[in-house]
C-alpha cells in the first residue's frame, strides 16, 4: 500500500514534479487537461471518441480475461475518463480511479466497501474491526445520512471538526479518515499530510473529498492519502448537468474493491455522463484559475463591506486557514467557494433576490456564479444569514460590481 509520497521538504506550494536527470519537465496542468485520457490518435477517429451505449458487448467463449463483458461490470467511456482522472489526481505515478453515478455513490463505495489498510481474504460479510472517523463540519449528508447508514450497518462513526486537525484526537483503534478540506460549506481546512502520518501510524486508511478543490487545486495522494475522492458533479465538470463521483487510489487491491462494490451496487455512472465529463476536463484549468480569480475578489469585495462578517475563503491572506492551505493546495487556486454571513436571514434573502449575476441555487463549481442561504436546508451548523457563494467565470469585475450593489440594497433596511 502506498502510505507516503510526501514531496521534497524544500517543494514550493503549487511546483510541478520536479523531473530527473535529463528528463523531460512534466507538463503543466494546463497542457495535461486536454490530453488525459485521449486514446492514442488514430487516422480518421475522433480524439475523444463518443459515449459507447451498451448494456452487453459481444462476449465469444471464456470470459475470464473479457475487458468488457456486461454494461455494469466496466464501459470504454468510463475506462477512458478512469485514466484521465487517474493522471490528474497522480500525476506521474500509476494509480487507478474507478467512476461512480455520484459523488455520493463514491464517497459511500469507500465508507461501506473498505475494510481497513490490511484487506483480509473476502468474503464480503467479513467483520470489519474498527471505527470510522467523519469530519462532524464536512458536506452534511456525510456526517448526516451516511452516518446514520454506516451505524445502521454495524460501523462505528466518531466525528470531530475540520479545524484544528480536531479529528486526531479520535484515530485509536480507527480503520479509516474522512477529510473534508476544505470543508463545505464552512471552508475549514485541516493538515493533510499531519493527519494522514497519524491516521496510518494508528492503522487506518485515508481517504480525502477533494470536490471543491479538484485536482488542480490539492492532490491528497501525494498528502499521503489512501484515496481522493470526489463528487464530479461541481467544479470538475462545472457546467451543473452532469451527476459524477469518483475515487482514485494508488493501491490496485482498494480500486479492486470499490469495483466490485460498484458493480455490486450498481453505482455506475451512465455512458453520456462519463462523456461529458471527459468532455469538460479540457477547460478544467481555465475554468477552476477563472473561478478562483473571481472567488477571490469577491471575497476581498465582501470583507470591505461594513455588514458582512465572517467572509471565508482559504485563499484569503487574511483568512485562518491560509497559512495551511497554501502548504498544501496549489498556489492561486484556492477553490471557487466564498462563505460570509449577513446581519439576519431577511437580509439574506433580498441579497440573493437582488443579484443580477448569481442564480440562487445549490451545489458549487459550475460556470454561472451561484449562491444560496445554507440554513434553509437545516444540516449545517451555520447562522441564518449564513451564504455559499460559489464563483462562475464571469467577468470578474461586472461580478463583484453587481455583488456590492446587491449587498447596497440587502443592507440598506
Ligand atoms: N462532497 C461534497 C464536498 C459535496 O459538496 C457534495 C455535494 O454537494 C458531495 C460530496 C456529494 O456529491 P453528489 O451530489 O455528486 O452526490
Amino acid at each position: 500500500m502506498t502510505h507516503d509520497n510526501p514531496p521534497p521538504a524544500d517543494e514550493p506550494p503549487g511546483a510541478q514534479p520536479s523531473p530527473g536527470p535529463g528528463a523531460r519537465p512534466a507538463d503543466a496542468d494546463a497542457t495535461r487537461v486536454v490530453r488525459a485520457g485521449l486514446p492514442a490518435p488514430e487516422p480518421y477517429e475522433p480524439a475523444l471518441p463518443g459515449p459507447v451505449f451498451a448494456a452487453h458487448y459481444h462476449l465469444p467463449g471464456d470470459v475470464t480475461a473479457a475487458p468488457y463483458d456486461y454494461g455494469r461490470d466496466a464501459n470504454p467511456t468510463w475506462t477512458r475518463l478512469e485514466a484521465a482522472l487517474a493522471e490528474l489526481e497522480s500525476p506521474g505515478v500509476p494509480a487507478e480511479a474507478v467512476a461512480f453515478a455520484s459523488g455520493m455513490a463514491a464517497i459511500t463505495a469507500v465508507l461501506m466497501a473498505l475494510p481497513g489498510p490490511t484487506p483480509t481474504a473476502e468474503p464480503a460479510d467479513a467483520p470489519r474491526p474498527g471505527h470510522v472517523v467523519l469530519p462532524s463540519d464536512g458536506y452534511n449528508l456525510v456526517p448526516g445520512g451516511l452516518r446514520t447508514l454506516l451505524e445502521e450497518h454495524g460501523t462505528e462513526v466518531r466525528a470531530a471538526p475540520t479545524a484544528g486537525d480536531a479529528q486526531a484526537e479520535l484515530l485509536d483503534g480507527a480503520r479509516l479518515l474522512w477529510l473534508e478540506s476544505p470543508s463545505n460549506p464552512g471552508l475549514d481546512v485541516c493538515d493533510i499530510r499531519r493527519l494522514a502520518a497519524a491516521a496510518h501510524a494508528a492503522g487506518a486508511l485515508v481517504a480525502v473529498d477533494n470536490t471543491l478543490p479538484t485536482p488542480l487545486g490539492q492532490r491528497p495522494l501525494e498528502l499521503g492519502a489512501d484515496l481522493s475522492v470526489a463528487s464530479g458533479t461541481k467544479a470538475l465538470t462545472g457546467h451543473g448537468d452532469v451527476l459524477l463521483g469518483y475515487a482514485v487510489t494508488r493501491d490496485p487491491a482498494l480500486a479492486r474493491r470499490l469495483r466490485t462494490w460498484r458493480k455490486t451496487a450498481g453505482a455506475i455512472p451512465g455512458p453520456m455522463e462519463a462523456w461529458l465529463a471527459h468532455r469538460s476536463l479540457a477547460t478544467l484549468e481555465l475554468r477552476t484559475a477563472r473561478q478562483a480569480a473571481n472567488a477571490l475578489a469577491v471575497a476581498e469585495a465582501l470583507r470591505a463591506t461594513p455588514g458582512v462578517r465572517d467572509v471565508r475563503h482559504p485563499g484569503l491572506p487574511s483568512d485562518p486557514a491560509h497559512a495551511l492551505a497554501a502548504r498544501q493546495m496549489r498556489a492561486g487556486r484556492y477553490g471557487c467557494v466564498v462563505a460570509f454571513t449577513l446581519p439576519d436571514r431577511a437580509a439574506a434573502e433580498r441579497f440573493l433576490g437582488a443579484a443580477r449575476l448569481v442564480d440562487e441555487a445549490t451545489s458549487f463549481g459550475g460556470v454561472r456564479s451561484t449562491a444560496e442561504r445554507r440554513g434553509r436546508w437545516g444540516g449545517d451548523a451555520v447562522p441564518e444569514g449564513f451564504v455559499r457563494f460559489s464563483a462562475g467565470v464571469e467577468d470578474s469585475a461586472d461580478l463583484v460590481a453587481d455583488l456590492r450593489e446587491a449587498l447596497a440594497y440587502a443592507l440598506a433596511r
